[in-house]
């Protein structure tokens, strides 16, 4: 996909994540690889009204090269690629019912999430929590490259997932995803609920390798 290609197609995802309610005020923040770079939508920015040309490009050091200034968190999505080679998308949220999830003590910190879907495997699988950091401080880049080295996705604690992907499409779809099960996690909390058993895991892991 060509440069402006992937710019309109940010911000069409960026619309459709604020329309369904998976983000709020200028929340979220949505980037993608480029061979020179890297998009990151602007700081201060609305998912929902993100114009595509002024989506900020950054060198693959994450200096700002044109359009906007970057996120305040667009050292998350750096982070990241820096330990991701395959990734060439990045979504950050603050999805409700992750959020939720991103709050709740006594969770497994190595999966908080537990295998309730094919879908959620297959889109997402192990979901590790980063610990709390204040907004700015840039230990939390050195945590989330500690978590990014063996996981697409991770949560940040009391905060929200950063989720990675071989396209935007699939960065999204993952994100989007994990928010879904976030939601049936917490509608399911009270239940009795069958989850995905070792071998119907190891099924999958076989006929869909990630
Ligand atoms: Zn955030």
């Amino acid at each position: 996909m060509s440069e402006s290609a992937l710019r309109e197609a940010i911000a069409l995802h960026g619309e459709s994540l604020f329309n369904r309610g998976y983000g709020c005020g200028s929340s979220g923040n949505i980037s993608v690889r480029l061979d020179d770079g890297l998009l990151v939508t602007p700081t201060n920015s609305c998912m929902g009204r993100l114009d595509p040309a002024r989506i900020a490009k950054l060198d693959a050091e994450g200096r700002h090269l044109s359009g906007d200034q970057p996120s305040k968190e667009a050292f998350l999505h750096l982070a990241v690629y820096q330990e991701r080679p395959e990734a060439k998308s990045v979504v950050h949220l603050h999805a409700t019912h992750s959020v939720a999830v991103s709050c709740i003590e006594g969770l497994d910190p190595s999966d908080l999430l537990p295998p309730i879907t094919a879908y959620y495997v297959m889109r997402v699988g192990k979901l590790p929590l980063v610990p709390y950091f204040r907004p700015g401080d840039m230990a939390l880049a050195e945590a989330v490259r500690a978590v990014a080295r063996e996981h697409r996705a991770m949560m940040l604690a009391n905060h929200g997932p950063v989720v990675a992907g071989k396209a935007l499409d699939a960065a999204v779809y993952s994100a989007e995803e994990l928010e879904e099960t976030a939601k049936l996690f917490l509608l399911l909390r009270n239940e009795k609920v069958r989850l995905l058993t070792r071998a119907q895991l190891a099924e999958l892991a076989e006929a869909f390798p990630s």
